[in-house]
């Protein structure tokens, strides 16, 4: 059984040293978010576990206004934009596929981080969308973000 759990938590890495990062990268976060309050303190057993960061969040889509010569339809993830596609762009605190609900978007629904951004620094998150109208559109909002992990 051991040997099933083990193989279970790292089967998404290709590479077991990434996995060990990853660990080593959870306790530490861990480690620090316990100065960070009690919203940390609480651990529901068995249930995911969602924090909220309160985010500046943006918006953008694959024109190249805001995407200059990278507006490929494909993000830094590979995944390839189709239309009424949804998900978050974040910065290297956020592994790619990182689950978030964001007031607002998607109907509230989960997204994933999918894509990065070089401006992208700190509580800031970009929202995508199909056209530039809609970017436009959401602006930029304040807003609390629930982050899974
Ligand atoms: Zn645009």
């Amino acid at each position: 059984m051991e040997r099933v759990q083990s193989k279970n938590l790292c089967s998404f890495f290709v590479n077991p040293k990434a996995c060990i990062g990853v660990i080593f990268g959870t306790v530490a976060f861990c480690f620090l978010s316990s100065f960070a309050g009690p919203v940390f303190a609480e651990d529901a057993g068995g249930e995911p576990r969602w924090h909220t960061v309160h985010m500046r969040v943006t918006a953008y889509c694959p024109c190249a206004k805001c995407c200059g010569e990278w507006s490929d339809g494909v993000t830094a993830t590979g995944h390839k934009i189709f239309q009424g596609d949804r998900f978050a762009a974040a910065d290297r605190r956020y592994a790619f596929g990182t689950e978030m609900v964001i007031t607002g978007y998607n109907n509230g629904e989960i997204v994933k981080v999918l894509d990065r951004g070089g401006a992208i620094k700190g509580d800031r998150l970009d929202v995508f969308f199909n056209t530039h109208e809609e970017a436009l559109q959401w602006g930029v909002q304040y807003i609390d973000v629930k982050i899974r992990g």
